[in-house]
């Protein structure tokens, strides 16, 4: 594809008089728009011929990365397995032609797809009820702080607004605490990446009944299996806080445990990361809120209807498609696809943590610090091997952090290539560090200014005519 050939805007493309469709002749005679409605001038719109309007925007569109083109190893946020069975489910008419203020009596068969779904997360879980409404992660977050509010608010206990947030936590666990008019104290991790349980025990002694919840990533933020729950698990319940489960990530517990169990009351899940869902560019999402008995009244009303419903087909399509044992591998082979990758690079990336992962682990940088080569440069030179790079920069916990997850779903020979590829990089910024400090270098366009299009957005397009 030769990009400058066809333009970077259509309206670079523009030749004067030049047409690419035409309408009609007019049947209907003359319908006179009020002057007060009208254009002073012309709008200046593009003027090509259909077959390069064609090819610039079938281009354009073939610059977009995404699960489907490569390898995709984005910690945290992941893309995980998206199997096109769902997509076809998602598309069938008899689902996506619904609308939701039909008649309830119409709609039976989405109602039975909402409740199958609700009851296998309460099986997955371990938990009692969930609701569908919350449209995200974050969303499902906010719902399920609401929940515990309300909960101590019904037992008198108003003075219960603090929430005790690891400060290896997702962003959004801080953030929804505090929309829900909540305050944040943060508890910190051990040099092994796991919750202190010394602070944590000072910070609950300080609070104690003004504790609302303590809010949990489990795996944590560093693919890490948070070991000492059912401790921390009597140490918040004892001080009457309620315990809060981030599940954005639940792959790696598929099969293995459930929050339930492990004495969680009030939990998150991101269907659109364990449950399949394409989800690039910030949507489309679901963030189903599980609760254990007793609390399913205080559900509260966060959206209409039942959330994001195509989502949810997704997620049940999933669900049965695997089925009650092969769900029951997802959870182990993320762990090994995540651990393989992590051993097979540690002798020449930092591996700050080394011990078993659970689906995702966390570099930091190069081991060799002499060549300065940044995690930064490491994930530019990825994308010139046509792979989608690690998140980066995150969790803040170290400085040149690299966060690798491979996800349950991809094949050894994948997997060994994004290997070969990583250690080839390795040995790049050894021989030739400006090669990888000034990638890409086969990408449409080369290295960005991060910050420069968020301080300085240009988002309309300023006519060469006009400007003349
Ligand atoms: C993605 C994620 C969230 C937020 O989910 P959204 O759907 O993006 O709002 C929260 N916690 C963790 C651990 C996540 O990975």
């Amino acid at each position: 594809m030769n990009n400058r050939l066809y333009g970077n805007l259509i309206f670079e493309l523009s030749q004067e008089g030049r047409c690419g469709y035409s309408l009609p002749k007019n049947r209907f005679g003359n319908y006179e728009v009020p002057a007060s409605m009208r254009r002073a001038e012309d709008a200046q719109l593009p003027e090509c011929d259909e077959m390069t309007v064609v090819r610039h925007y079938t281009n354009l569109s073939a610059n977009n990365f995404g699960v489907d083109n490569g390898f995709y190893p984005l910690g945290s946020c992941t893309m995980k397995y998206n199997p096109k069975i769902n997509e076809e489910m998602a598309a069938l008419p008899q689902f996506q032609n619904l609308h939701p203020l039909q008649p309830t009596e119409t709609v039976k068969g989405a109602e039975a797809v909402c409740a199958l779904l609700c009851r296998s997360l309460c099986e997955l879980t371990g938990l009692h009820a969930f609701t569908l409404k919350p449209f995200a992660g974050a969303h499902g977050e906010l719902t399920g702080l609401m929940v515990i509010k309300k909960y101590h608010e019904s037992r008198g206990d108003v003075q219960r607004t603090k929430v005790i947030v690891p400060d290896s936590a997702h962003g959004t666990n801080p953030a929804s605490a505090a929309v829900c008019g909540m305050e944040i104290i943060e508890v910190k991790s051990t040099a092994d990446g796991l919750v202190d349980l010394v602070d944590l025990e000072r910070l609950v002694e300080l609070e104690k009944e003004n504790i609302a919840a303590m809010m949990m990533t489990n795996p944590n933020t560093l693919g890490l299996f948070e070991k000492q729950i059912p401790e921390i698990e009597k140490l918040i319940h004892k001080a009457g806080g309620l315990m809060y489960y981030d599940g954005a990530n639940l792959n790696p517990m598929l099969g293995a445990c459930r929050p339930g169990d492990m004495g969680f009351d009030v939990m998150h899940i991101n269907l659109h990361k364990t449950f399949s869902t394409p989800h690039g560019g910030g949507g489309p999402g679901a963030g189903p809120v599980g609760v254990r008995e007793g609390l399913e009244q205080f559900f509260p009303e966060v959206s209409p209807y039942h959330g994001n419903f195509a989502v949810e087909l997704r997620a049940l399509a999933y669900i049965l498609t695997l089925g009650r044992e092969n769900i029951k591998m997802v959870g182990p082979l993320a762990t090994l696809n995540a651990n393989y990758i992590k051993e097979c690079l540690k002798d020449v990336y930092e591996l700050p943590i080394d011990t078993i992962c659970k689906h995702e682990f966390v570099f930091d940088g190069l081991k060799d610090k002499s060549t300065g080569v940044t995690t930064m440069d490491i994930a530019k030179r990825l994308l010139d091997y046509g792979y989608h790079a690690p998140t980066i920069y995150f969790p803040l916990l170290f400085h040149e952090s690299l966060m690798i997850e491979p996800t349950e779903n991809e094949s050894k020979e994948t997997i060994d290539g994004f290997i070969a590829v990583m250690r080839q990089i390795a040995e790049e910024a050894k021989a030739d560090p400006e090669l990888v400090k000034t990638a890409p270098h086969h990408t449409p366009i080369g290295r960005v200014d991060d910050v420069l299009a968020a301080k300085h957005p240009v988002v309309t397009y300023r006519q060469m005519r006009n400007e003349e």
